[in-house]
């Protein structure tokens, strides 16, 4: 039997029993003949508690430090579960994330994996132990600093080790029983899907659904692992992510209705908008305004610009951003006023993004106005629209977030019959 790579997260390894059940949990993966090897995160809340710390000291904590502070986090649940297995007969070895060869790019609190040489993990795993990786976290190949990989990047440190050891599959565990068809906090009757595609996963992933990180999708597409995403808390089967949309079976399915149309509606109150007002209507000045947004490293999610009016030759362009680069943006274009000669900027942080998605959308035409009128009738007004090939998102007010997406939920019948989505764990934060 191969390796299986397990990644748990801090829901899961909240306080010193979870970390026992989370032994005993690795412990019979072992015992059914596997080699793992284990990726965890910072223990419940430990990440946001330390960041707090961080500002409490600091109105501007340097880059590096932050790193070396939030990485402390995933090497205390490493040794911890590492001593909890060694209680149960088995020996284990923690690694952390520059130990177990993950190496970075030099991006402090967002760094990219480039390669994982994971000499020690591979030699540990010969010598029959069982191999704690700590998460989220690695060195960066040129400055030699220890990195971090962005919230939720254990996940992707997880894959990553699957990649690189050619494990059988990457079993994330976290605190529901898989993917839901929306975020069973808003949606109770939401359902559990037994499988979906790399590129429905990707979408709901980067459309807010925090059941995955981004990064480790994209990451399992290129390479190929499956995820399995499942519960700590129970033994029932999770929601498999693997295969893609472009594949001949899947294609058959959709066409002959066997596959389900949407995979499920997600939802983002991470966003804000910013509008400039009254740009001229000439060659080459969105360019300079994205240009500078490029420049600040900041990443734009939906982009609208309106049809000028005919009398000023004005126009506003729009666009959505993650809430967290807003004072940089704004800073960013203040500076291009003069320049470009735009009348004003608009900040509004106020909104939330709803998305639908399936693969299934392609083929089936009438999903966009079932859509639209869905949240019309939930008395939600529509400021935003944007598309891609299996995805529509509309921005609303952020009230009426919740609203919008029962109302989705609802019009496409994505509504469970059976049991209630169960939330085992964790603070939803
Ligand atoms: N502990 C980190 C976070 O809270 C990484 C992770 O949980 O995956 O974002
Ligand atoms: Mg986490």
């Amino acid at each position: 039997m191969g390796i299986v790579v397990q990644k748990y997260g801090g829901s899961s390894l909240a306080d010193a029993d979870a970390i026992k059940r989370v032994a005993r949990r690795i412990v019979e993966t072992k015992k059914e003949g596997h080699d793992v090897v284990v990726a965890v995160s910072a223990m419940g809340d430990t990440t946001d508690e330390l960041l707090e710390l961080a500002a409490d000291v600091s109105p501007l904590p340097p880059a590096r430090e932050l790193d070396v502070l939030q990485s402390a986090g995933e090497r205390i649940s490493m040794a911890l579960v590492a001593m909890a297995i060694s209680d149960l007969g088995f020996t284990a070895r923690s690694f952390t994330g520059s130990q177990a060869g993950v190496i970075t790019d030099a991006q402090h609190g967002k760094a990219k994996i480039i390669d994982v040489t994971p000499g020690r993990v591979v030699q540990a795993i010969g010598e029959g132990h069982i191999v704690i990786v700590a998460g989220f976290q690695g060195v960066s190949q040129d400055t030699k600093e220890i990195t971090t990989l962005g919230r939720g990047g254990s996940d992707t440190t997880a894959v990553a080790l699957a990649a690189a050891l050619d494990a059988e599959v990457c079993e994330i565990y976290t605190d529901v029983d898989g993917v839901f068809t929306a975020d069973p906090r808003i949606v109770p009757s939401a359902r559990k899907l037994d499988a979906v595609t790399y590129e429905e996963m990707l979408e709901l992933a980067a459309c807010g659904a925090k059941i995955l990180h981004l990064r480790c999708v994209e990451y399992a597409r290129r390479y190929d692992i499956p995820i399995h995403v499942r519960s700590s808390f129970s033994h029932l089967d999770g929601t498999i992510v693997r295969g893609s949309i472009d594949d001949d079976d899947h294609q058959q399915q959709e066409t002959s209705m066997e596959a389900a149309i949407i995979a499920g509606v997600a939802h983002d109150r991470s966003e804000a908008k910013i509008t400039v007002v009254g740009v001229p209507d000439k060659v080459g000045e969105a360019a300079r305004i994205f240009a500078a947004l490029a420049e600040a490293q900041i990443n734009l999610d939906m982009i609208v610009q309106n049809v000028s009016a005919a009398a000023t030759n004005l126009t506003d362009i729009s666009f959505t951003l993650p809430r967290s680069d807003g004072q940089t943006a704004m800073s960013a274009l203040a500076s291009l006023q003069s320049q470009v000669g735009f009348d004003s900027l608009l900040y509004d942080d106020k909104i939330g993004k709803v998305s639908l998605i399936g693969a299934g959308m392609r083929s089936h035409p009438g999903v966009t106005a079932k859509f639209f009128s869905a949240i019309a009738e939930a008395g939600v007004n529509i400021g935003m629209i944007s598309t891609s090939e299996i995805r529509i998102s509309v921005v609303v007010d952020e009230v009426d977030v919740d609203a919008a997406v029962r109302a989705t939920h609802s019009a496409f019948d994505l509504d469970s019959t059976e049991v209630e989505a169960v939330v085992y764990g964790g603070t939803g934060r």
